[in-house]
């Protein structure tokens, strides 16, 4: 009774907020109708491509792969480019493109998750393997980063996750050292491998030792700056790390 009241309450609510701030879609220009849809609209979210369990991947990496193989033998598929990577596995919710896209750059100017957008993660991080992870670490910035824009928008994300998940939301144990610009123009991938080496460090070694950490950010792209991260927690202890963003490109 008490939820169907809330239901409605939350239907009115944006409803009436439709019509006082009929927000835009960012992708499509539309209007937004669902508060909880965020940045995008319905429609939007609907073509923009979300990763479900039936997608033959890369178990490590997330890569998605072509053909498919017998349900046993989903754990044994490897992409090998990801061979020499730090972490166990990375999953992403979907495409970098349409309604996570818009999420995404949405996040770099505010610190706000929508609801849909939390229980992607959520779902996500349900599956195996990162279903067995008893932490969640944000990608850090370096404070200097972190000066300017205000916030990280990993550890909005990881916040977010933390909150539905119920896993200790770890801010503090990994800490960027150097300052890297992230996509700097003209950087090719062995640049920016080398940009992000030995970037991390474990301030409280204490709290990832024997964890298998969840490491969170907005977008995999080589995977060099989360490899780096899980390099830095083994070394620190941590019986494994996972990673979990929001998109990758496909
Ligand atoms: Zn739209
Ligand atoms: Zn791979």
């Amino acid at each position: 009774m008490k939820l169907r009241l809330m239901e409605k309450s939350n239907a009115l609510y944006d409803a009436a907020l439709s019509l006082l701030y009929p927000q835009a879609c960012a992708v499509c220009g539309s209007g937004v109708e669902v508060h909880a849809d965020g940045v995008a609209c319905a429609a939007c979210w609907k073509r923009t491509r979300i990763f479900s369990e039936d997608d033959l991947i890369c178990w490590k990496c997330g890569l998605l792969a072509p053909g498919s193989v017998a349900e046993d033998k989903r754990r044994e598929v490897r992409c090998r480019r990801c061979d020499g990577e730090a972490y166990t596995a990375a999953r992403a919710c979907g495409a970098y493109e349409g309604a996570l896209r818009a999420s995404v750059l949405a996040l770099k100017r505010e610190p706000y998750v929508s609801k849909r957008l939390a229980r992607l993660l959520f779902e996500t991080q349900q599956r195996e393997p990162l279903n067995s992870a008893t932490r969640i670490v944000p990608v850090p910035l370096h404070p200097e980063r972190l000066r300017e824009r205000g916030f990280n928008q990993a550890a909005v994300l990881a916040a977010a996750l933390a909150k539905l998940s119920g896993l200790p939301f770890d801010e503090w144990s990994l800490v960027r050292t150097v300052h890297t610009e992230r996509h700097r123009a003209g950087m090719d991938e062995r640049a920016r491998r080398e940009s992000v080496e030995n970037a991390f460090a474990v301030r409280r070694p204490r709290l990832a030792e024997n964890e298998r950490i969840l490491l969170v950010d907005d977008v995999f792209t080589t995977g060099a700056t989360v490899s780096s991260c899980a390099k830095a927690l083994g070394d620190a202890g941590a019986q494994e790390s996972f990673v979990l963003t929001v998109a990758r490109p496909v």
